[in-house]
């Protein structure tokens, strides 16, 4: 079976409150795109399943999320055998993208059809959490507010259609890092979260991106905080009506109405920056 797996980017990233179990709460409100990943199912050879990639670094067995999703099903939905999954990343890894959870997610979805468990998305979200927090997410797509952790989710109109450019730069943010550096009571910008939301109801594509805001960037070390700057500035400067990071970054996306105006972007960034995709919103799974 032939799946496909939708990145996400974070339309707006806020930190409510640290929990008392050490866990933040978050709000969110999130979009599926079509940058994704393309995977394969088969049964599996051996007697586990295990999972092949482009990437040499991902963990090929029981570690590798999609290996995770399909115990996580066979455990709850008492069906399903052991699977083979070969998957194309696109998706660039510990990108702030939801790569892993999207490949997890797909799993998921296609295990559900396999074998005929009938379960709703609801459902298979439920099961995904365990997995992920990003997981319950990318089960459903297309956009929605994400709370708690992540995995409470309140389904939102899309996104109006755009063109979407992502640049990844070429280090890593550690997100217990950047959470330990969050002081809630010392935040001083945040993300217009309601009036996000009120723009997408209303499908106003200029309202939505420019209150967009991502409460990690401001706790960024001085260098990367100058990077994820300057790829905004670029994106802006090329016609973006919105510019931010996704997730605990570091990637940052740039929304654009127009075709070519995106594409200028991409090529400028890709003077400087390897991995720069552009790609649209997707729309929620059926
Ligand atoms: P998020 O936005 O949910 O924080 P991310 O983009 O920061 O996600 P991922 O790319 O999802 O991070 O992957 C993070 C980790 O998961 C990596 O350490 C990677 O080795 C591991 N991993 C396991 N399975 C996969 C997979 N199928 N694809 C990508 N990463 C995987």
């Amino acid at each position: 079976m032939e799946l496909s797996a939708n990145a996400k980017i974070n339309l707006t990233l806020d930190i409510l409150r640290r929990r008392e179990d050490g866990y933040h709460d978050l709000q969110m409100v999130m979009q599926s795109v079509t940058l994704a990943d393309a995977l394969t199912l088969t049964p599996a050879q051996g007697e586990e399943g295990c999972a092949a990639s482009n990437l040499h670094f991902l963990p090929t067995g029981g570690k590798n999320l999609t290996q995770m999703a399909a115990a996580a099903f066979r455990a709850a939905a008492g069906t399903g055998g052991e699977v083979d999954v070969s998957i194309q990343k696109h998706i660039p890894v510990c990108a702030g993208l939801a790569g892993g959870s999207a490949d997890a997610a797909a799993v998921l979805r296609a295990m559900n059809a396999l074998t005929g468990a009938g379960l709703s998305l609801a459902r298979l979200a439920e099961i995904g959490a365990r997995v992920g927090s990003d997981v319950p997410f990318c089960v459903l797509g297309g956009a929605a507010l994400a709370e708690g952790r992540g995995e409470r989710l309140t389904p939102l109109p899309c996104l109006p259609f755009c063109h979407i450019v992502i640049c990844k730069p070429p280090f890593s943010v550690s997100t217990p890092q950047l959470f330990s550096r969050v002081n809630v009571r010392k935040i001083v910008r945040r993300p217009d979260t309601a009036g996000v939301i009120a723009a997408l109801n209303a499908g106003d594509l200029t309202g939505v991106a420019r209150r967009m805001y991502n409460v990690f960037e401001d706790v960024l070390d001085r260098r990367r905080y100058g990077e994820i700057a300057s790829i905004k500035a670029a994106l802006i400067d090329c016609g973006a009506l919105g510019a931010s990071m996704s997730g605990s970054g570091p990637s940052v996306f740039g929304l654009f109405p127009r075709l070519e105006d995106a594409q200028a972007a991409q090529e400028r960034l890709l003077g400087s920056y390897r991995d720069v995709f552009l790609c649209a919103p997707a729309e929620k799974n059926v």
